[in-house]
């Protein structure tokens, strides 16, 4: 998947191994990922909580064209 941009300071599309890019999927549990370590998107949302800007949380992002 082609998605450059960074969410928060974090490469979701790398750090998540589904790449998803609109939030978590529904395999985390208690700040875990269901795959491997703790989930990326977690992060984003505490690091966007923590500067007040839930906003680009629910920001639709889509993949990059080629
Ligand atoms: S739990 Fe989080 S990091 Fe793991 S696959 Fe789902 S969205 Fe990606």
């Amino acid at each position: 998947m082609a998605f450059k941009d960074k969410v928060a300071g974090f490469d979701v599309a790398k750090k998540c191994p589904k790449g998803m890019l609109n939030g978590p999927c529904g395999g985390v549990a208690n700040g875990m990922c269901e795959v491997k370590g703790p989930c990326v998107w977690v992060k984003v949302y505490a690091k966007l909580k923590s500067k007040n800007r839930l906003d680009e949380f629910t920001k639709v992002r889509m993949p990059n064209a080629k």
